[in-house]
C-alpha cells in the first residue's frame, strides 16, 4: 500500500511555512495542515518583530546557533525576496553597576556565540546615539533588525506553493497512528478526513506538546509539559524617543521590557512576564505601572498616560517559572525512534529569526 503523500506539515507559522518551503524544495509532495484561517494566526503575528542577533543564549546551543545562522539567511532572504525590514541595531543597557556585570557576561557570550561586531560603548558614547537615554554602559549590536513578520511568511508561503504545497485551513490535526510506511492523520473542521503521509512534522507551536501527545506510538516521556508564559505589549502614542532599539539588561524569562520600533517608525514598549494557565490575548491596562517603572530606569523622560494597551503574545515555553530556560528541541527519529516524526518544542524567541535555519536542520534529521 502507498501513501496518499510524502510530507505533512502540522501548522502554518513562520516555522512551519519555511519547513514546508524546505521540504518541497528537496522534491517532497507536502501538505501544511492548519488549525486556524490562514497563515501566521499563532505566536507568528504576537512577538516583537525583531531580528536577534544571537547575544543571549548559551553557547553551543540550537539557539545560539540557529540564531546566528538564521540571521544571516533571513536577511539574505529578505532582500531576495523583497520583503520589507531594517538593520536599525540595538543597544542593551546597564543602569547600575551590577547591570554592567550582566553586560559584561553577554558580550562575552554573543562572541562566544558568533557575534562578532559587538561593541561596548561608556554611557556618553551610547548617550551620542540615543541623547534620552539614561544608563551606565550599553553594549551596541549593530546586526540587530527588525522584519515584517507577515510580509515574511507571505514570501515563505508564495515559495512553497511555487513548489507545489497544498495549504489547508480551518483543519486541525486530531490524533496520529503510526502504520508500516508512516503515519494515519485524522483530521477535523467542517470536513473531517484521514490522510496518509511518509513523514510528519509538528510545528503547532503552543499546541506542538499536546498534538505529539496525540501521537499514537510516541512514548510518553517523549512529550514535554507545555508552559504558557504572557507578554503583553503597550504602544507609546508619541513620537519614537530612540532611533535604535532599546533593551534593558535581560531578566528570568525574558529579554525585559524594550523599546522595538515598527517599520512604520512607531515606538512599542514590551513584552512583560506573566505565566497563565490559558489562552488570553487581553492586554490588562493595569500592568501599565509596571511598564512605566521598568521604562524609566532607562528612559526617565517617558511622560505619563502616554502608554496604551496594544496587543500581547504567548510564548511556548517548555520549561517552567525559575527553572533555567530550555533550548529549542527538534526531536526526530534519533530521539525518539519513530521513523520519519518530528517534533519542534519551546520555539519560543529567536524563532522568528531562526526559521530558515530551523527549516534547515529539521532536513538534517531526515532521510
Ligand atoms: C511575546 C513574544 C515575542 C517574541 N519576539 C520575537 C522576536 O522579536 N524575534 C524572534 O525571532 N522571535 C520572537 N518570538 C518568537 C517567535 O514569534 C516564535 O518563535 C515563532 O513565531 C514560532 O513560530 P511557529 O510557526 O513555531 O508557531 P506559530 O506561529 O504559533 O504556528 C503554529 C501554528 O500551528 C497551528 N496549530 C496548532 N494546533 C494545531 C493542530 N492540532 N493542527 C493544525 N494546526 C495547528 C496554530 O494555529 C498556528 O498557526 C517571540 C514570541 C513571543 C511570544
Amino acid at each position: 500500500m502507498s501513501v496518499d503523500i510524502d510530507s505533512v506539515v502540522a501548522g502554518a507559522g513562520v516555522v512551519g511555512l519555511a519547513v514546508a518551503r524546505a521540504l518541497a524544495m528537496s522534491g517532497r509532495e507536502v501538505i501544511v495542515v492548519e488549525a486556524g484561517e490562514g497563515i501566521g494566526v499563532g505566536v507568528s503575528s504576537r512577538n516583537s518583530e525583531v531580528i536577534h542577533a544571537g547575544i543571549y543564549y548559551p553557547g553551543g546551543s540550537l539557539k545560539a546557533q540557529l540564531c546566528v545562522e538564521g540571521k544571516q539567511r533571513l536577511y539574505a532572504y529578505c532582500d531576495e525576496r523583497g520583503v520589507s525590514h531594517q538593520r536599525l541595531g540595538k543597544l542593551i543597557v546597564a543602569t547600575d553597576e551590577a547591570q554592567k556585570l550582566a553586560l559584561a557576561k553577554l558580550l562575552e557570550q554573543g562572541r562566544q556565540n558568533g557575534v562578532e561586531d559587538l561593541q561596548w560603548l561608556d554611557a556618553e558614547q551610547a548617550r551620542a546615539l540615543e541623547p534620552e537615554l539614561a544608563c551606565v554602559a550599553a553594549l551596541w549590536s549593530p546586526s540587530t533588525g527588525i522584519v515584517d513578520s507577515h510580509g515574511l511568511m507571505l514570501a515563505l508561503q508564495g515559495d512553497a506553493e511555487a513548489h507545489g504545497v497544498s495549504l489547508v485551513f480551518h483543519t486541525p490535526l486530531l490524533s496520529v497512528r503510526c502504520i508500516e510506511q508512516g503515519f494515519a492523520l485524522q483530521m477535523g473542521g467542517a470536513e473531517p478526513m484521514t490522510l496518509t503521509c511518509r513523514e510528519l512534522i509538528n510545528c503547532a507551536g503552543l499546541s506542538a506538546p499536546e498534538v505529539a501527545g496525540r501521537i499514537e506510538g510516541l512514548p510518553a516521556r517523549h512529550v514535554p509539559t507545555a508552559y504558557l508564559c504572557k507578554g503583553s505589549y503597550f504602544s507609546f502614542s508619541g513620537r519614537a524617543p530612540f532611533r535604535h532599539l532599546v533593551y534593558p539588561a535581560p531578566e528570568s524569562a525574558g529579554l525585559g521590557v524594550h523599546m522595538t520600533l515598527d517599520l512604520g517608525g512607531q515606538a512599542r514598549f514590551g513584552p512583560d512576564v506573566e505565566w497563565v494557565s490559558g489562552i488570553d490575548y487581553r492586554v490588562d491596562p493595569a500592568r501599565a505601572d509596571g511598564f512605566y517603572a521598568a521604562i524609566r530606569r532607562y528612559w526617565p523622560g517617558l511622560p505619563d498616560n502616554s502608554l496604551q494597551p496594544a496587543y500581547s503574545g504567548i510564548r511556548p515555553k517548555i520549561s517552567g517559572p525559575g527553572d533555567p530556560a530550555a533550548d529549542f528541541r527538534i526531536d526526530g527519529p534519533a530521539e525518539h525512534g519513530v521513523p520519519g516524526l518530528i517534533n519542534l518544542f519551546g520555539i519560543e524567541s529567536p524563532g522568528l529569526t531562526s526559521c530558515l535555519a530551523l527549516a534547515d536542520r529539521v532536513m538534517t534529521h531526515l532521510p
